[in-house]
């Protein structure tokens, strides 16, 4: 990105083509903009008329406004340019302070979600105050709506943003550069031709090589060819399809369940879908509206999927503290929208902690929310059979589960179990069910063959659990932060980035494979090395990562 100075502050005028398409910011009449280059890629500025710009980077505009709130504080606000598309929607996407997650959180003065406001500049208000929200919604309404207002244009070329994009990721130890494996997702690997252990695969109970399964998969290809032949309401639904989605059903004790490509994917659809605010009868009408609440550690799928029901259904996203209930609470009884569904993850994927799911199913009660419950890292692992985390705490069902192949069962694709009526509304309205195609057959038949085994050789599981407490007491016993984890997941907390990579690099070089996990998975500088057991596993080999990954904890002064 080019430094922005006081000469190239002409309004730029967007291309309809999109082709040189220039990022502008409308933002302050009569703004005097001085802007300072701090390096190639981010540009701070400072000192404007209607108030002061903080920062400006790839992120957006962070600035300081001259409104001053009654407790004396200034508002903050923070223009987010990666969401620009936004901006030009809806007049500008506005986060309050410093969250850059455009959730519409608005309340009127009818405490009902004001989804207009909220429409129109993409607000989020944390601390709700009528007061604040009008003071707020006026400068905005001086500020940002007008098409002639003065505008800071940042000079970027077709590819400019992309390639500075990757030299701040790089700089800011955000850019991955994944190892590729040369053999199959084992305890040991092959990697640039030596033999390294591994200890990162979500390929926990060995599923994706066991020659059952592979020669199921095999089977099914021989039998239906590589592909179904187009999407699931049109030409891919084969029978084979169907036959998983019955096991599925009976294994986890549902009605039905529905296939869908991946876990991110599910996420993504289901969440618009059961967001949607259509009344085929008449217009979508504001009694429609859903409120969602979602664990703050939820998955990228599912935050991603909020934002998708946030902007296109007008869906009140309401984030509660990891695990909190009592902010669940606070929540649900302030939120007042007609529907209501609290989605959290049963396994954390990141910290391997547990959603407390018991106290989360008894407020959904109260409260008339739906549950949905992500239970990618649990289902083939948690229960006695297998059924992840309603099996664990003994809960008859919640609403949704939603779980993936790509764990415990060894292979690639996504499902949710559910009521049957509601299976057939999802079925009508998921948008990614609908428009994209069908699981490959292959992995379909790999995929009944490892539900088979889930189901019927429970000792994979048992040898899986026992090496997964095995090594998490030993890195424990060294000394390290495993973030409370509870299941076979196991953070080793490191926290700055250039730490966790060094880790990851002298791992490596010692024979051992364990990525560094950094922004976005997590907050930036809260790096973790996400250690993942295998049922494979020797236990010689879990003494030996312990040991090492000990060595370099104690020279890295981590413990
Ligand atoms: N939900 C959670 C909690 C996950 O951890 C993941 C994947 N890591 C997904 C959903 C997405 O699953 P998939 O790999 O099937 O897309």
């Amino acid at each position: 990105m080019e430094p922005t100075t006081e000469k190239n502050e002409q309004p730029q005028r967007t291309e309809s083509t999109g082709a040189d398409r220039r990022l502008n910011c409308r933002l302050l009449h009569n703004t005097a903009i001085k802007v300072v280059p701090i390096d190639s890629t981010r540009v701070q500025a400072r000192e404007t008329n209607n108030g002061e710009i903080i920062d400006i980077g790839l992120g957006g505009i962070k600035f300081q406004t001259n409104i001053r709130l009654e407790n004396g504080h200034k508002v903050h606000v923070n223009l987010d340019l990666e969401k620009f598309g936004v901006v030009e929607h809806l007049g500008g996407t506005v986060v309050w302070g410093e969250s850059i997650i455009p959730f519409f959180n608005g309340f009127g003065q009818d405490k009902q979600p004001s989804t207009q406001l909220a429409h129109q500049y993409g607000v989020k208000f944390d601390q709700t105050n009528l007061h604040q929200m009008q003071t707020l919604v006026s400068f905005l309404d001086s500020n940002l709506s007008s098409r002639h207002s003065r505008k800071l244009g940042i000079n970027r070329r077709r590819y400019d943003y992309y390639q500075s994009f990757i030299s701040q990721a790089k700089e800011k130890k955000a850019y991955y550069e994944p190892r590729t494996p040369e053999s199959a997702p084992c305890p040991v690997v092959k990697i640039d031709g030596r033999e390294i252990i591994q200890l990162c695969s979500n390929n926990s109970l060995g599923m994706s090589v066991d020659p059952r399964v592979v020669k199921a998969a095999r089977e099914s290809l021989e039998i239906f060819g590589t592909g179904c032949g187009g999407s699931r309401l049109v030409s891919g639904n084969l029978s084979i399809q169907k036959k998983l989605e019955q096991k599925l059903a009976s294994f986890m004790g549902y009605e039905e369940a529905i296939v869908l490509m991946t876990g991110y994917m599910g996420n993504l659809g289901v969440i618009e879908a059961l967001t949607n605010t259509y009344d085929l009868n008449r217009l979508p009408g504001k009694e429609n509206i859903v409120g969602i609440f979602t664990d703050h550690e939820n998955h990228k799928s599912i935050i991603h999927g909020c934002q998708l029901a946030a902007v296109k259904n007008s869906a009140v996203i309401r984030t509660y503290d990891h695990l909190n209930m009592s902010h669940l609470e606070e929540q649900l009884r302030t939120t007042h929208t007609s529907r209501k569904i609290i989605i959290t993850e049963g396994v954390f994927s990141m910290r391997g902690d547990l959603a407390p799911l018991p106290e989360v199913v008894s407020l959904a009660k109260k409260y008339k929310a739906l549950v949905y419950l992500d239970d990618a890292h649990a289902i083939g692992h948690l229960g006695k059979r297998g059924r992840g985390s309603i099996e664990h705490w003994g809960i008859k069902s919640v609403d949704i589960v939603l779980g993936t192949f790509s764990k415990a069962f060894g292979a690639a694709g996504g499902f949710l179990v559910a009521k049957a009526d509601l299976c057939e509304f999802l079925r009508l309205q998921t948008n990614t069910y609908i428009f994209s195609s069908a699981l490959p057959p292959a992995t379909v038949g790999g995929v009944l063959e490892s539900l088979n085994l889930i189901e019927n050789e429970p000792s994979i599981r048992e040898i899986f659990w026992e090496n997964a407490r095995y090594f998490r007491q030993a890195v424990a016993k060294k000394g390290f932060d495993t973030l409370g984890s509870q299941t076979h997941i196991t953070p080793i907390f490191i926290g700055p980035d250039e730490k966790a990579i060094r880790i990851a690099d002298r791992l490596f070089d010692k024979g051992i494979f364990i990525p560094a996990i950094r922004w976005p998975a997590v907050a930036p500088g809260q790096s973790i090395l996400r250690c993942m057991v295998m049922a494979q596993h020797t236990k010689a080999q879990l003494d030996f990562v312990a040991e090492e990954l000990a060595k370099l904890g104690r020279q890295e002064g981590i413990i």
